[in-house]
C-alpha cells in the first residue's frame, strides 16, 4: 500500500523551470510573480522572475500572464468503474480531472459491484496503478451492498487501502446502524462520509421543493430531508468521538446544523460543489435535465448560505460530485432523468467566474478550497514551496471558453455548465511530479512542448 493511500500510474518525473507566473499559494503565502523549477518531480527552488535555471535537459515554460496555483484536489468523484464504464472509466475520468487541474481524486463506492469487500477494492487499486493519470483515493461502502442493513469488513477494508467510508447515492437511513459504523471508524481509522438525505422525506421528489416545484407541479426534496439528518449524525458523531464528513451540502439549514455540530465540538467537516454554489432551482424551469441532480439544485438563500460557508471555513472545501451518465439516461423527460452532473473539467472555472469575477467571493479562498478536500482524509495538502513535490495547476483567467463547445474529455456530457461561457481555463496540470495535463492550444502555439 502506497504511504498516502493514492494509487496512479508511474510516469516520468517533471524537469521544468515555469518562468513568470504570478503564483499563488494562500497556505504558503506567496503572492506574487515567482519563477518554479521542478526536478526530478519536486519542487527544487522558487525564485524571482528570471532568476533561476532550467534544469539540465528540462523544459521551459513562458506562463507570463498565467497564474500558478497549488492543484486543485476532489475528496467526491463517482469514476463509475467497475460496472459502468459506459458512463466513465479510470483514464476518461482522471484525464478530465487533469484538465480540470486536479492532482488527486477520491471514488465513490457506489459502483456495480458495490465496493464491499477487499478483493473488489484491490482490483480498482491495482486497476489505478496500470491506468489513473491523477491520482486516486477510494472510500469503500459503510454497508454491504450499499443495503443499509449490514457493515462491510470496515478493519479489512482499511487494511486493503480504503481512506474511508461512505454509502454515497444513499443515506444510511439507520441511527444504530450509523452508531455501529462510528464505533468502528473510530478504531480501524479514516473518515466516515455521508450522503444526508431522509427518504421519508425526500420520498419520490425530483427537484428543491419550493416555489419552482408547485409552479413547474413537480414533486419536491425538501432541504428538510438534508439538515435533519445532518443534525442527528452530527449528534452521532459527536456522542461517539468519530469523524464525519457531510458530503454536498445544499441548504441553509444544513449549514446551521454543521455550524452547531462544530460549535459542540464534533469532529465533522463538509463539502459544498460548484454547481450548488453557483446555480438555483430557477433553472429547473428549463426542463434541462442537466439541472437534475441529489441533492437538488435550491433557492437563493441556500445558494447564498453556502457561499457564505465557504467563505467563512465552515465549510471546508469544494468538490465535485462528479456524477456522469450516458445520453440515454439524461435526454429523457425531466422526472425520468438521472440525477447528477459531471463537474471535473469546469470546477474551478465555474465558481472563479459566478464568484470571484462578481466580487462575492476572494481569488485567495477560492484556491484554498480547491484543495482543501485532501487534508479532510489525512491527505498532504498540495502546497508551493521547496522540497515539496509538484502539484501545482497553472491556470490563464483571462481566457474565455464556451463549455462543451470543444466537446468533454469526460466520456459524459451531463454537465450542468453546458454553453456557458466561463472565464479562466487551466492550461498546464503536475500532479505527483508529473505533467498530467496541457492544454492544446498552448501547445500549437509553441509555448509549451509536446508531452
Ligand atoms: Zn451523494
Ligand atoms: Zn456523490
Amino acid at each position: 500500500m502506497s504511504e498516502h493511500r493514492l494509487y496512479a500510474r508511474e510516469r516520468p518525473p517533471a524537469e521544468i523551470l515555469i518562468q513568470g507566473a504570478h503564483v499563488l499559494d494562500p497556505r504558503t503565502t506567496i503572492d506574487e510573480p515567482t519563477d518554479i523549477v521542478i526536478r526530478e518531480g519536486k519542487i527544487a527552488e522558487l525564485g524571482a522572475p528570471g532568476s533561476l535555471p532550467q534544469p539540465p535537459d528540462g523544459e521551459l515554460i513562458d506562463a507570463t500572464g498565467k497564474h500558478a496555483f497549488p492543484a486543485f484536489f476532489d475528496p467526491h468523484v463517482h469514476l463509475r468503474t467497475p460496472g459502468q464504464e459506459y458512463k466513465e472509466d479510470l483514464e476518461s475520468a482522471t484525464s478530465a480531472a487533469a484538465a480540470g487541474g486536479f492532482c488527486g481524486v477520491i471514488a465513490m463506492p457506489n459502483t456495480d459491484p458495490v465496493l464491499d469487500q477487499a478483493a473488489i477494492l484491490g482490483s480498482l487499486i491495482e486497476a489505478a496503478k496500470r491506468q489513473a493519470r491523477v491520482p486516486v483515493g477510494v472510500l469503500a461502502s459503510i454497508t454491504r451492498g450499499l443495503n443499509g442493513e449490514e457493515l462491510t469488513e470496515m478493519a479489512e477494508l482499511r487494511d486493503a487501502g480504503a481512506l474511508g467510508f461512505t454509502d454515497d447515492g444513499k443515506p444510511v437511513v439507520s441511527a444504530g446502524m450509523l452508531r455501529k459504523a462510528l464505533q468502528y471508524q473510530r478504531l480501524c481509522g479514516g473518515v466516515v462520509a455521508l450522503h444526508e438525505e431522509d427518504p421519508a422525506l425526500s420520498a419520490d421528489g425530483v427537484m428543491h421543493e419550493g416555489a419552482v416545484s408547485a409552479r413547474l407541479g413537480m414533486a419536491g426534496i425538501p432541504s428538510i430531508s438534508e439538515s435533519t439528518m445532518i443534525a442527528r449524525d452530527g449528534a452521532l458523531a459527536y456522542y461517539e468521538d468519530a469523524r464525519v464528513n457531510f458530503q454536498h451540502l445544499s441548504c441553509v439549514e444544513s449549514v446551521a446544523a454543521l455550524q452547531a455540530a462544530k460549535e459542540l465540538g464534533a469532529k465533522v467537516s463538509a463539502e459544498a460543489t460548484p454547481h450548488h454554489l453557483t446555480l438555483t432551482d430557477d433553472l429547473v424551469r428549463t426542463l434541462d435535465s442537466r439541472f437534475k441532480m441529489n441533492p437538488p439544485l435550491r433557492g437563493r438563500r441556500d445558494r447564498k448560505a453556502l457561499v457564505d460557508g465557504i467563505r467563512s471555513g465552515l465549510i471546508d472545501c469544494i468538490a465535485t460530485d462528479h456524477a456522469p451518465h450516458a445520453s440515454h439516461e439524461k435526454e429523457v423527460p425531466f422526472e425520468q432523468a438521472a440525477m447528477g452532473t459531471t463537474g471535473l473539467e469546469t470546477s474551478f472555472s465555474a465558481v472563479y467566474t459566478e464568484l470571484v469575477m462578481s466580487g462575492e467571493l476572494d481569488l485567495a479562498i477560492l484556491v484554498e478550497r480547491m484543495s482543501a478536500g485532501a487534508g479532510l482524509y489525512d491527505l498532504p495538502t498540495p502546497l508551493i514551496a521547496v522540497d515539496e513535490p509538484a502539484n501545482l495547476c497553472l491556470v490563464d483567467l483571462e481566457a474565455a471558453w464556451e463549455v462543451g463547445a470543444g466537446g468533454y474529455v469526460s466520456r459524459s456530457s451531463n454537465c450542468c455548465f453546458h454553453g456557458r461561457s466561463l472565464h479562466s481555463r487551466v492550461v498546464l496540470t503536475i500532479a505527483g511530479g508529473a505533467v498530467v495535463f496541457r492544454e492544446r492550444m498552448l501547445t500549437e502555439a509553441g509555448a509549451l512542448s509536446a508531452t
